[in-house]
């Protein structure tokens, strides 16, 4: 489970940067999940643990963002790692899923 603290680190970080569809968040929130759902890390994020969850409007449809707790620890990281020129671990986890 998440901290206070990583809760708002997590929700600093902003998913769409450098991405120039059309998006309007709805909905921006860290919530206890209370189903599994598939992450697009390729793990689960579970019933029970902390999910991030995005609802908006993208490019017109509507569409529901997940991300399991895993990601979203990663999340709280991400800006410092980046600055230090380092592969973020969000970054990490996703490539490992979806290798370029
Ligand atoms: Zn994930």
């Amino acid at each position: 489970m998440l901290t206070d603290a990583q809760k708002t680190a997590c929700m600093g970080f902003y998913p769409f940067e450098g991405d120039d569809g059309d998006y309007r968040i709805l909905e921006d929130k860290v919530v206890v999940g209370r189903k599994d759902h598939p992450c697009g890390c390729g793990e689960v994020a579970r019933a029970g643990d902390h999910h991030r969850v995005i609802k908006g409007l993208f490019d017109g449809d509507f569409v529901t963002l997940r991300w399991c707790e895993g990601c979203c620890v990663a999340m709280t990281t991400y800006y410092e790692e980046l600055v230090a020129g380092e592969v973020t671990k969000l970054d990490a986890r996703w490539d490992k899923r979806n290798p370029s």
